[in-house]
């Protein structure tokens, strides 16, 4: 069968990996998708087949400096907010994550 309708590269949203079916023997690219790529692709090869590249998402960043003087790293995306702290993966909000939603308002 070919698969010569394919245009290579790829572009795909998730990161490519390679799979051997045990099924048809075939070789695939799995990348959120099956790729059918020659028998003997090797992952460094995978580049010629896909191009990874990651769905844009809408991110702001800031930097917030906290009172014992580390600082920490709040992201907007997608509309909600979340902070490097340890304080923020515990509770999921923080004063960082505060300080900049009430900048930003
Ligand atoms: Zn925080």
């Amino acid at each position: 069968m070919e698969n010569s309708k394919t245009k290579f590269p790829v572009k795909v949203t998730m990161p490519p990996g390679l799979m051997k079916s045990s099924h048809s023997g075939k070789t695939y690219i799995i990348a959120g998708c099956m790729i059918p790529v020659p028998d003997g692709t090797t992952a460094e090869d995978m580049h010629k087949y896909v191009t990874y590249s990651p769905p844009k998402l809408d991110a702001k960043t800031w930097k917030v400096e906290s009172s014992s003087g580390s600082t920490y790293t709040v992201t907007l995306r997608n509309g909600s907010f979340s902070c490097t702290c340890a304080g923020f993966k515990f509770y999921r909000k923080c004063k960082h994550v505060k300080k900049v939603a009430d900048e930003n308002r």
